[in-house]
C-alpha cells in the first residue's frame, strides 16, 4: 500500500511538473525567434539551420495555444519534417471538424447547393504555405519563424479575425536536409572569398533542385509526406509556395502567371490566384516596396511543381519568387546591372506588369524576408476576406470536373500486361494522389472513372500533351515552356491504358481500391532453375541483384522469353530465394520455354554482382542524383566516383561499369558550365573536372574490359577524339555547338523509338517505346574497324510525322533515321550511349530496363 501511495504521489508531481508550467507559459511569455536562437534572425550573415528552426517552433508551440506542430514524416536523411498549424485555439480544438468540411468541399458528390453553401459558410479557409523547397532560396525558412511569432502574439482585431477565418499550415522547409546543407556550407566559408557562393553538391541527397519537379510522380519521401497531408488529410483550398530567383531582375514575382496556360485547369483557379496576386501587389506597393512584377517567366502550363499539381485538383495555388542575395550576404547591385531578358520583361524598364522598377542598391536577406512577410500576410488577408467565395469555388470546380466526366469514357488498365509491375505502380500512384480507382469484379482490369473531382488531373496525367504555341507578337517565335513539355504517365511508364465506355460491371460491381492488391510471391519448385520475368515489372531486377549478391548465378538467355516476349532471368536455386520472392511479390517459374532441357545457366550468365561507379562532378548534376536513386531502388551496387579517383585511373580494379550522368562535356572534363565567360570560383578541392587524364582513364577502362555507359549529353565524352569511335552527334550545329531553338526544339517530349530487342541492352523491351527527349542529340554511326562491333540498339522513325507521342517537337525531321541508343564493343570492353533520357527524374519507367540491361551486360562472361 505504502508503495502504491508513493507511486501515485510521484504521478501527481510529474503531472505538476509537466502540465502546469506549460499552461503557465501559454498565458505569459511567447519567445521571439531571436530569444530562442540567440541571434537576430534575418540579420546579415546569420542563418538558422533546420534544427534551430525546429527548436524555435517547438518553443513557440509550447508557449502559444495558437500554434501546434504536426510531424509530416522523416526526410531522406532521417530528419523529422514538420509543419506548424496556426489558428485560434478554438479552431485548433476543432480541426478535425474543419478538415472534414474541407474534404467534403473538395469532393461534394451527394451534396445539395444549400449544403455546399452552409459548409462554405461554416468552414475555415485552409491555407498551406510552403517554404524553402529550393534550399539556397533560404529567406522563407527564416521568415516563417518571424511570421509565426507575429501570428502567435498579435492582439489587433484584424489579425485575430484572420486567424479566426483561416487555418494556416506553415511548412518552414520542404527540404529540411537541404536547408541544413546550405546553412552549414554557408557558415563554413563565411569570411572567405567563397562566402555565399555555390555549393559543389546537390542540396537534396538525391534530386537537388528537381525536388520541385516531383509532384506528380511522388518519388521522394519529402514529396510523399506533404502529398499525404494535403490530399488525404487537410484538403487546403490554397497553396502558396515561396521561392527566390536571380540577382539582377525584378525584386518579386507575384501572380498572374505568364503564358501558356494549361487547357484542363479550371479558369476559376487562375481567378482565385489573381485575387491573391492583386492583394500582394497592393500591399507591397503600399509598403513602398518596388520591383514587383507579374505575368513574367513562370507559366501556367506545367504540373510538376508543388502548388501547380494542385491546380488540376481544384486548388488555388500561387508561386512567389523574390530576388536572391548571396544566401545571407548582402549584395550591392549597380543600376547598370539590372536586366530583363525573359518572358514578360525583355528590357528592364517600366511596364504595366512592372509599374515601379527597383532602382538598384543593396539587397539583403532582410529585404527578402520583408517582401515575403508582406505577400504571406496579403494571402492570409485574402483567404479571410474571401473565405466563403473561395471555399464555394473549390466545390464548384469539383462539381464541374465531376459533371464534365458524366457519361464520359473511363481509363482502363489491364492488370496483366507487358510490365504488370509498372501498371500496378501507376495505379498506386493515382490512389496516392487521391484519385478514385476501381478494380473489376474478375480482378483483371483497373478502372479510373471519369466522374470524379480530380478528373482533370487524371486526364492531364493519363492523356497526351500538345504544347500550345503562344506567340507574343506576330512573326515572333513561340513562348518556350518553363520546364518539360510532356508527362503522359502511361507512355513514360510503359503502361498499356486506354479509354473506353464503362461496362455494366465497371459501373456497378467493381470495387473502389484503397491500395493496389499485390500478387502473392510464389516459387515453382519443380523447375530445375527458378526463373523470373520482367512481366513482373522492373522489380525483377531487384531479385536478380539480390541473387547475385548471395553468390548465385543468373542467366539472361534471349531464347527464354516470358509472356509478351518479356525478358526472363534464370537463376541458381538458393535457400533465401523463397523469402526474397515473397517480399518482392514476384512469381518465379512463370516463363514459357524452360523445358528445353538446355543448361540455361551455362551461357549468357551474369557471374557476379556488377560494381557500378557513377561519376559525380562538383557542378552538381541532378541526373547523377536521379540515376543513383533509381539504381539504388533496384538493388544495384552503386558508388560515386569523383574527379580525383577518375584521374588516378586503374578503374577496372574496383568497377565493372562507369556511368557518366547527363552533363555536358565541359562540365565533366573541365569542370566548367560553358566554354567561356565568368564563372564563380569554388574552393580549390572542388575545382576542375576529370581532365584529359580522366578521359584517358575511361578509355583505358574500356580497353581493359570495362563498360562505359553515357547518359544523354555525357555521350559527348565518348564521342571525343580520345575514343576515336565512328559516331558523331547528328544534331550538332556549327562548331559542335547545340543547334539553336529556332532549328530544333524538343524541350522534354515523348518520342517514338524502335528497339532491337535481340540486343542485350534491348532484351525484353517492346519493339516500340516512348523515349524522353530533351536535347539536340542523336547518333550518326558509321562502319567501324574490324576489331570493333557497333550496334544500333534504338532508333527514330523514318518519318518525322510518326515521331511525336506527347509534348512538343520542332525540327523533329532532323531525327529521322538517326540512332537513339548505340553500343560499341571491342574485346570485352563496351560503350553504351543513350541519346534520350532513359531514367529521366525516375519517371520514365518504360525505359529503365535498357539502363539495367546495359549494366547487367557488363557482368556477362
Ligand atoms: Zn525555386
Amino acid at each position: 500500500m505504502h508503495k502504491q501511495k508513493s507511486a501515485a504521489f510521484f504521478l501527481v508531481l510529474l503531472f505538476l511538473a509537466t502540465v502546469m508550467p506549460v499552461a503557465a507559459q501559454k498565458s505569459s511569455h511567447v519567445p521571439t525567434p531571436s530569444q530562442v536562437l540567440g541571434f537576430e534572425v534575418g540579420a546579415d550573415r546569420k542563418l538558422a539551420d533546420y534544427r534551430q528552426i525546429s527548436a524555435y517552433f517547438k518553443a513557440l508551440s509550447a508557449a502559444s495555444d495558437r500554434v501546434q506542430i504536426q510531424v509530416l514524416g522523416k526526410t531522406t536523411l532521417g530528419e523529422e519534417m514538420f509543419m506548424a498549424v496556426i489558428s485560434t485555439p478554438e479552431n485548433l480544438r476543432n480541426k478535425a471538424k474543419y478538415q472534414d468540411i474541407a474534404r467534403k468541399l473538395a469532393d461534394p458528390r451527394g451534396l445539395s447547393k444549400d449544403q455546399i453553401d452552409a459548409l462554405a459558410s461554416e468552414g475555415k479557409a485552409i491555407f498551406l504555405l510552403t517554404c524553402n523547397i529550393h534550399s539556397t532560396e533560404i529567406g522563407s525558412s527564416q521568415m516563417a519563424m518571424e511570421w509565426a511569432y507575429k501570428l502567435a502574439t498579435a492582439a489587433d482585431p484584424e489579425t485575430l479575425r484572420r486567424l479566426n477565418d483561416v487555418i494556416l499550415l506553415l511548412v518552414p522547409s520542404l527540404n529540411p536536409d537541404g536547408e541544413t546543407m546550405v546553412t552549414e556550407w554557408y557558415r563554413k566559408y563565411l569570411g572567405t572569398k567563397y562566402e555565399g557562393g555555390a555549393m559543389p553538391y546537390l542540396y537534396h541527397h538525391y534530386v537537388g533542385h528537381d525536388d520541385n519537379r516531383d509532384w506528380y510522380m511522388l518519388t521522394q519521401i519529402e514529396t510523399r509526406n506533404v502529398n499525404q497531408a494535403v490530399y488525404h488529410e487537410w484538403f487546403p483550398q490554397f497553396w502558396l509556395d515561396e521561392h527566390q530567383m536571380g540577382y539582377y531582375g525584378p525584386r518579386i514575382y507575384i501572380p498572374p502567371n505568364a503564358d501558356p496556360v494549361a487547357k484542363l485547369v479550371n479558369p476559376l483557379v487562375h481567378r482565385g490566384n489573381n485575387l491573391v496576386g492583386a492583394a500582394m501587389g497592393w500591399r507591397l506597393e503600399e509598403a513602398g516596396k518596388s520591383g514587383v512584377i507579374y505575368n513574367y517567366s513562370f507559366d501556367a502550363y506545367w504540373p510538376g511543381g508543388t502548388r501547380n499539381t494542385g491546380w488540376w485538383k481544384n486548388m488555388y495555388g500561387v508561386l512567389t519568387e523574390v530576388a536572391s542575395a548571396r544566401i545571407a550576404t548582402p549584395m550591392q547591385i549597380s543600376p547598370t546591372e539590372l536586366q530583363g531578358g525573359t518572358k514578360g520583361l525583355i528590357n528592364y524598364q517600366q511596364q504595366i506588369n512592372f509599374p515601379n522598377p527597383w532602382p538598384g542598391g543593396t539587397w539583403r536577406l532582410r529585404d527578402i524576408m520583408d517582401y515575403e512577410l508582406l505577400v504571406s500576410d496579403a494571402a492570409l488577408e485574402t483567404m479571410s476576406k474571401y473565405r466563403r467565395e473561395l471555399l464555394r469555388g473549390v466545390a464548384r470546380m469539383a462539381e464541374e470536373a465531376i459533371d464534365s466526366g458524366v457519361g464520359g469514357q473511363w481509363w482502363t488498365i489491364p492488370v496483366d500486361q507487358h510490365d504488370a509491375g509498372a501498371a500496378r505502380h501507376l495505379v498506386a500512384l493515382m490512389i496516392e494522389h487521391g484519385v478514385e480507382v476501381r478494380l473489376s469484379s474478375d480482378k483483371q482490369t483497373f478502372y479510373i472513372p471519369s466522374r470524379q473531382p480530380y478528373d482533370r488531373f487524371v486526364e492531364e496525367m493519363m492523356g497526351i500533351q500538345r504544347y500550345p504555341e503562344v506567340r507574343p507578337a506576330p512573326n515572333s517565335g513561340i513562348l518556350e515552356p518553363y520546364d518539360v513539355a510532356a508527362w503522359s504517365l502511361p507512355l513514360m511508364m510503359g503502361v498499356e491504358a486506354k479509354k473506353s465506355w464503362p461496362t455494366q460491371d465497371a459501373r456497378t460491381t467493381s470495387t473502389v481500391l484503397h491500395e493496389v492488391p499485390l500478387p502473392e510471391g510464389s516459387v515453382e519448385h519443380t523447375l530445375k532453375y527458378p526463373t523470373v520475368c520482367t512481366t513482373e515489372g522492373n522489380s525483377a531486377f531487384i531479385l536478380v541483384n539480390a541473387v547475385l549478391k548471395l553468390g548465385g548465378k543468373v542467366s539472361v538467355d534471349p531464347a527464354i522469353r516470358g509472356a509478351d516476349a518479356s525478358e526472363c532471368f534464370t537463376m541458381t536455386p538458393h535457400p533465401q530465394l523463397d523469402g526474397l520472392v515473397k517480399k518482392l511479390h514476384l512469381r518465379l517459374g512463370s516463363s514459357a520455354g524452360l523445358s528445353s532441357g538446355k543448361d540455361a545457366i551455362a551461357e549468357y550468365a551474369i557471374a557476379k554482382p556488377v560494381r557500378v561507379a557513377l561519376y559525380k562532378s562538383y557542378i552538381p548534376s541532378m541526373d547523377e542524383g536521379w540515376t543513383r536513386f533509381v539504381l539504388e531502388q533496384y538493388g544495384f551496387d552503386v558508388k560515386n566516383i569523383e574527379n580525383k579517383q577518375m584521374r588516378a585511373g586503374n578503374l577496372n580494379a574496383a568497377y565493372d561499369v562507369v556511368i557518366l550522368p547527363d552533363s555536358s562535356r565541359e562540365v565533366i572534363v573541365d569542370g566548367r558550365q560553358g566554354r567561356e565567360g565568368y564563372q564563380e570560383e569554388l574552393p580549390p578541392e572542388y575545382t576542375g573536372g576529370i581532365g584529359k587524364e580522366g578521359v584517358r582513364a575511361l578509355k583505358d577502362f574500356v580497353d581493359k574490359g570495362g563498360t562505359l555507359i553515357t547518359l544523354a549529353r555525357a555521350s559527348e565524352v565518348a564521342m571525343g577524339e580520345e575514343f576515336n569511335l565512328p559516331v558523331r552527334n547528328a544534331l550538332a550545329g556549327a562548331g559542335g555547338r547545340p543547334l539553336p531553338a529556332s532549328d530544333f526544339n524538343i524541350p522534354g517530349s515523348l518520342l517514338r523509338v524502335y528497339v532491337d530487342n535481340q540486343n542485350p541492352v534491348g532484351y525484353g523491351m517492346p519493339k516500340e517505346v516512348a523515349a524522353f527527349v530533351d536535347a539536340p542529340l542523336a547518333f550518326q554511326t558509321s562502319s567501324p574497324a574490324p576489331d570493333t562491333q557497333r550496334s544500333v540498339i534504338a532508333w527514330y522513325p523514318d518519318d518525322a510525322k510518326d515521331m511525336l507521342l506527347s509534348g512538343y517537337a520542332h525540327g523533329a525531321e532532323r531525327l529521322e533515321r538517326k540512332a537513339a541508343v548505340v553500343s560499341f564493343t571491342r574485346g570485352k570492353g563496351k560503350i553504351v550511349m543513350f541519346g534520350f533520357r532513359v531514367q529521366h527524374r525516375a519517371q520514365t519507367e518504360g525505359t529503365f530496363q535498357m539502363l539495367f540491361n546495359a549494366i547487367e551486360w557488363a557482368g556477362m562472361e
